[in-house]
């Protein structure tokens, strides 16, 4: 157990010192000792650790109020625990650093920057009566989720990345040749700051591991072929915080050996006998719920149609349904027994007056 040095003899402020002051000795200090700039050198690190912890203190009235009457005592029994390691320290002050080193807030910012997950498509057929009534569809969706054993890191257990040797962490090498400099990507961390000696076993120090993940989709009647349902955040998973991609479930509607959208309303073809269309009657026809009774009138004609209000596709977008179409096809029969034969051609002699009425000969 080390004796905690004063934070304002830290810092180098006098006990009075303004907030300006404060943080103008630490930028200062942290400029001086930043882990960046002192590759390897415990000694820096340290003095770093000391006086981002004494400004983490001396910057916040409450707790500098405390440390004042308490000392070093008093921030203990208030909870206060300081920083566990640098990512902490670099996310506190982060801004701070960001000053100080231009577009970097950190050592390991250009790693642990928050990295938002794809957006992934999984292509989905269902049956037409699904998509004219709704359901809910199992699916099951291969892609690349956070790796449970180092939790994202990508590091072995116990292991926590190292600051890249070759460019010291800013992921960049600069190389002089006569007057120019050039700077490129680190060919040794590959522009990520840090490497991993020990890589996480499972996923081999990428952080991502590929998982097969079964969703429940409700699909909401009404959805045709080309709807696109948006499942947030089912995409891929975010690293180091990042958001969650979107999974997006295309739809393709299969073909129907009765039934024929149009629109939202739904066609159908019913055929009646010859007989039926001529003297009337009525006749069952399926409808998306069951079957519907119509009547026939007496001379239906092939081609007529019957509307069924609302007992279409409901409206994806809005109220109530789109209706159905029945289209009636009057049969003409195939295989006549004798009498049925000998039965048209009387009712074909008995035609003849009518014959003559249209003109036909
Ligand atoms: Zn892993
Ligand atoms: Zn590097």
């Amino acid at each position: 157990m080390t004796i905690k040095g004063d934070y304002y003899e830290i810092l180098g402020v006098e006990r009075n010192a303004s907030d300006e002051e404060i943080k103008k000795n630490y930028r200062k200090l942290a400029m001086q000792y930043h882990p960046d700039r002192n590759p390897g050198n415990r000694e820096a690190e340290e003095m770093f650790k000391e006086a981002s912890e004494a400004y983490e203190v001396l910057s916040d009235q409450q707790k500098r109020d405390i440390y004042n009457r308490y000392g070093h005592d008093g921030l203990t029994g208030a909870g206060y625990r300081g920083f566990s390691g640098f990512d902490d320290i670099f996310s506190s002050f982060g801004d701070i650093f960001g000053d100080i080193f231009g577009f970097r807030t950190g050592h390991s910012r250009s790693r642990t920057a928050a990295q938002a997950g794809s957006d992934l498509r999984y292509d989905l057929r269902i049956s037409f009566m699904d998509a004219a009534l709704g359901t809910t569809a199992e699916i099951t969706v291969h892609k690349y989720v956070l790796c449970t054993s180092c939790r994202g890191s990508g590091c072995a257990s116990g292991v926590s990345p190292e600051v890249c040797s070759r460019c010291q962490g800013r992921g960049q090498v600069t190389q002089s040749s006569g007057f120019f400099s050039i700077s490129t990507t680190c060919p040794q961390c590959r522009g990520q700051g840090q490497v991993i000696k020990t890589p996480c076993g499972e996923c081999s120090g990428g952080g991502k591991i590929q998982a097969a993940k079964t969703l429940q989709l409700k699909i909401p009647a009404g959805v045709e072929s080309g709807s696109r349902l948006r499942m947030r955040g089912e995409g891929e998973e975010g690293l180091y915080g990042g958001p969650s991609g979107d999974l997006y479930v295309f739809i393709e509607v299969k073909r129907h050996d009765v039934f024929e959208r149009k629109g939202n309303d739904v066609h159908c073809r019913v055929p009646i006998t010859f007989v039926r269309a001529a003297l009337g009657g009525s006749v069952e026809a399926p409808t998306l719920t069951g079957t519907e009774k119509i009547k026939i009138p007496r001379g239906t004609q092939t081609g007529h149609t019957f509307r069924l209000k609302g007992k279409g596709i409901p409206h994806l977008r809005g109220y109530g349904c789109g209706d159905q179409i029945i289209e009636i096809v009057v049969t003409i029969p195939t295989n006549l027994t004798r009498r049925q034969e000998e039965l048209l051609k009387e009712f074909d002699r008995e035609s003849e007056p009518q014959k003559s009425f249209f003109g036909l000969r």
